[in-house]
């Protein structure tokens, strides 16, 4: 993708290399990787991401069936496994993609099961338990153990992993995610009982692979921290991230507005002295939360320019009286380094309310994303 003037998402993909490394450092080499790309990536572009580290990690996972045709589209080699449900009409489609199914209804088995014979090839499935998170999943009681034990035996089917997911692993207190740990496998232990190992354990997101070594089993998950964003405070820093994503633009226009006046729509902001204001061509139609309004902040040659007024669709204003000859033109860093100055997802996402993951999720597809 072309760099664009208006607003440009820069993904630097070796730091999404260097988190995963970072992270792995404390994993025992033969524990799968599976990087986490649903949401487009968590809005860093899925696909490019996924054929960058194609060689790297060892699966990835989407939430959707159009997440993971998009990536086989892209020429992603490595095994998908969609996290979410997937409906009948797709079953098709998927298991011609080699496309793993979460799986957690024995209908929904029997039927892959079926199909697969029918097309001679199994579907790939992995059983998702649900120890907390009152999500999708097989309850931990004795029968979804029968259950699971029945769907091992069905013919077109093939149950490649079996897997949880932590309600709070991002919690300083991490009592609630062993105890989860602890159902999972009691669960896998009952249902393997004389039975063969299912190859793919699996239960760490981010927090529990940075924090929860007896969480790793044969696979982790990472998501948000390969990015290179904290799941949450609670979690230590100790492993170091580095963001892999930077919002730039420009400015369009410059002009001097006078004590009294007032700035964008409804005038939540009359000015009480004269000031320099910059026209930035970005806003909340890209995902840059109108939340930021009067409270948010952007950098202009390496210095702070506060948000003046509320943020309109395309298009926000900004304070540039402190800085000395911002001109149209100069580049504007929403997210990211500027010089010795920087904006961090969590510096924006602090001061309007919005979650780091969420906010990185809601920048829209109209902006351009380069990879460097
Ligand atoms: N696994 C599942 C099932 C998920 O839903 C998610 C994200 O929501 C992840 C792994 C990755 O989580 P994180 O981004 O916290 O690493």
């Amino acid at each position: 993708m072309k760099y664009c003037k208006r607003v440009t998402a820069r993904v630097h993909l070796d730091a999404i290399r260097q988190n995963i490394s970072n992270i792995c450092r404390g994993i025992p080499q033969n524990t799968k990787v599976c990087a986490v790309v649903k949401a487009d990536g968590y809005g860093h572009g899925a696909t490019a991401i996924a054929q960058a580290l194609d060689d790297t990690v060892d699966f990835f996972a989407v939430a959707t069936v159009s997440e993971a045709v998009d990536l086989r589209a892209g020429a992603v080699k490595k095994p998908i496994l969609i996290l979410g449900y997937a409906w009948p009409e797709d079953y098709e489609e998927l298991i011609e993609k080699d496309v793993r199914f979460t799986v957690f209804k024995e209908k929904d088995a029997k039927e892959l099961s079926e199909l697969g014979e029918r097309m001679g090839k199994k579907a790939l499935i992995h059983i998702k338990v649900d120890t907390g998170m009152n999500r999708i999943g097989f309850p931990v009681d004795d029968e979804a153990v029968e259950t699971v034990r029945r769907i091992r035996t069905l013919p077109g089917v093939e149950v490649e992993g079996i897997f949880t997911h932590f309600a709070r692993a991002d919690e300083e207190d991490k009592t609630y995610a062993y105890e989860q740990l602890r159902l999972f496998q009691d669960f896998i232990r009952r249902v393997e009982k004389d039975a063969d190992r299912i190859p793919i354990h699996h239960c760490a997101n981010s927090a529990a692979s940075m924090e929860m070594p007896e969480a790793f089993m044969d696979m982790v998950r990472l998501g948000i921290a390969m990015y290179g964003l904290y799941p949450s405070d609670e979690v230590s820093h100790e492993i170091e991230l580095t963001p892999a994503l930077e919002l730039k633009s420009q400015v369009v226009y410059v002009k001097d507005v006078e004590m009294g006046e007032g700035i964008s729509y409804n005038h939540t902001r009359i000015l009480t002295e004269d000031k320099k204001v910059a026209t930035i061509p970005v806003g909340y139609g890209d995902g840059y939360p109108r939340l930021l309004s009067n409270c948010g902040y952007v950098l202009i040659r390496g210095k702070k320019a506060p948000i003046l007024g509320r943020i309109c669709m395309d298009q926000m204003m900004v304070d540039v009286t402190g800085i000395p000859g911002v001109e149209e033109g100069d580049e504007v860093t929403l997210i990211g380094r500027d010089g010795d100055a920087c904006i961090q997802v969590e510096d924006l996402s602090e001061l309007c309310g919005i979650f780091n993951y969420e906010f990185v999720c809601g920048l829209e597809r109209r902006i351009p994303r380069i990879y460097v």
